[in-house]
């Protein structure tokens, strides 16, 4: 890409090139809930950042807590070594982690920690004499970022169309049902017997093949897929009754976005192993965390012959900038009751997307905590070109939404006032009455 003054950088992913070339947007501040636009505007911001700046922008305790790490200590070998920060980090996420889930191991980023949680998944099975479960499942319509099991595990055929994916791996029918389920408010009423198709991939494949099933507990990035009540019940019993391990991406779901600090809490269904990212250092360090169960990381680590099954870790596991970020990022969430305050913001954010129902060209309302899915009929000869239409017409008039195909996802910081909800909803449906 090139911005206006014809520099270059090429961190963009490639396929975003040519719309960006036509409109470039670049960012050059934040505080709050705002992004200021390079030519100096205001853009109220609908995602935080991608999914992830879940306190707010410009949180001077973060930047200072990792100024303060950096001038101590800037960096530290995550094999053989350790520091003060990463203990005191993990030890504070798993206090606030879903019952059990308290061993941690620090990643770089989302799609590290799901490559990490799939290894862990299968080095477990052999660790207690299951060798020969090495098959992965995902869900169709997931997202797992883009590393090499991610997008095995990952629902996104376009995604791993050109590569080799890891052998052997298949994907459960997704939980959604956009007929059924347009406009009811909440968790979809009915579906749960979709977990079903489980029993479908065992009898297909043989229990004996499969470590572990992946599944975010609610479709963040294709489009804010909520699951039926009694789904995620339903797989947890399926994928225990043929011990399978069962594997919750939570990279989006993670700290407060449904309203509990993690879906699992949300839910009820408490995973054997849990993968986060982006809230965990309110976006601002590079960083995940997988989260096991206590019997997974002893089974693995407890003796040498163990710990060689999973040669694992990252040269960036555990950046002591990165704890230090998260360490502030969690006392904020503390502090500020963001981890919970969907619980009771939510009914105001679902009523008052629920009012776009009347809206042009809108099919269905999904929201949950403080996220919403809003899909638009395609236009038949130009599948995305309507929600395209809106996020670019919103960027222009002050507003940050994010689109995926022909639905609009909306995840605010959690800071957000209902003034802000009110903006988000007036700006949408102003973009709506205008696009074709
Ligand atoms: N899993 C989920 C559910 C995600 O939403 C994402 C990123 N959007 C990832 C994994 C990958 O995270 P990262 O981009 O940090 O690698």
């Amino acid at each position: 890409i090139s911005n206006n003054s014809g520099m270059q950088a090429y961190w963009m992913p490639f396929t975003a090139n040519r719309q960006f070339k036509a409109a470039p947007r670049l960012l050059a501040r934040a505080q709050g809930m705002y992004y200021q636009s390079d030519d100096g505007r205001g853009v109220l911001d609908g995602t935080a950042g991608l999914w992830c700046v879940n306190a707010g922008h410009g949180r001077r305790r973060i930047s200072e807590a990792v100024a303060e790490q950096l001038d101590r200590l800037d960096y530290a070998p995550s094999f053989q070594m350790g520091h003060d920060k990463a203990f005191e980090f993990a030890d504070r996420l798993s206090r606030i982690a879903p019952a059990g889930l308290d061993r941690i191991f620090f990643t770089g980023s989302g799609s590290e920690s799901v490559d990490t949680a799939l290894k862990i998944a299968i080095a477990y099975q052999r660790a207690i004499g299951q060798g020969t479960r090495t098959r992965l499942i995902g869900r169709e319509r997931g997202y797992h970022g883009v590393g090499f099991g991610g997008i095995t595990v990952g629902g996104i055929v376009n995604n791993r169309r050109v590569f080799p994916t890891l052998t052997g791996a298949d994907h459960l029918r997704h939980t959604h049902d956009p007929d059924r389920n347009a406009f009811s408010p909440g968790l979809p009423e009915h579906g749960a017997e979709l977990a079903d198709d489980l029993e479908r991939i065992v009898a297909l494949h043989g229990a004996e093949t499969i470590a572990a099933v992946i599944v975010e507990p609610v479709a963040g990035s294709t489009g804010v897929l909520l699951p039926p009540k009694g789904y995620l019940q339903r797989l947890r019993e399926i994928a225990d009754r043929h011990g399978i391990l069962l594997i919750f991406d939570e990279v989006i779901t993670g700290f407060g976005r449904l309203g509990a600090p993690f879906a699992a809490d949300y839910f009820g269904v408490t995973p054997d192993l849990m993968t986060t990212a982006k809230g965990l250092t309110n976006g601002v360090f590079p960083m995940g965390a997988v989260f096991a169960r206590r019997a997974i990381h002893d089974a693995l680590m407890t003796g040498p012959e163990n710990a060689i099954e999973l040669f694992h870790g990252y040269t960036y596991s555990g950046h002591p900038a990165g704890c230090a970020a998260g360490l502030a990022t969690l006392d904020i969430y503390a502090e500020e009751g963001l981890l919970t305050r969907g619980a009771t913001l939510g009914d105001y954010w679902r009523d008052a997307m629920h009012t776009l129902r009347a809206a042009p060209h809108v099919i269905d309302i999904r929201t949950l905590g403080l996220v919403a899915g809003i899909e638009l009929r395609s236009r038949p000869d130009a599948a995305g070109a309507r929600a395209y239409e809106a996020f670019v017409d919103c960027f222009n008039r002050g507003l940050l939404i994010r689109v995926t195909g022909d639905i609009i996802a909306l995840s605010p910081p959690l800071i957000v006032e209902r003034s802000h909800i009110d903006t988000i909803v007036a700006q949408l449906r102003d973009a709506l009455s205008r696009i074709a």
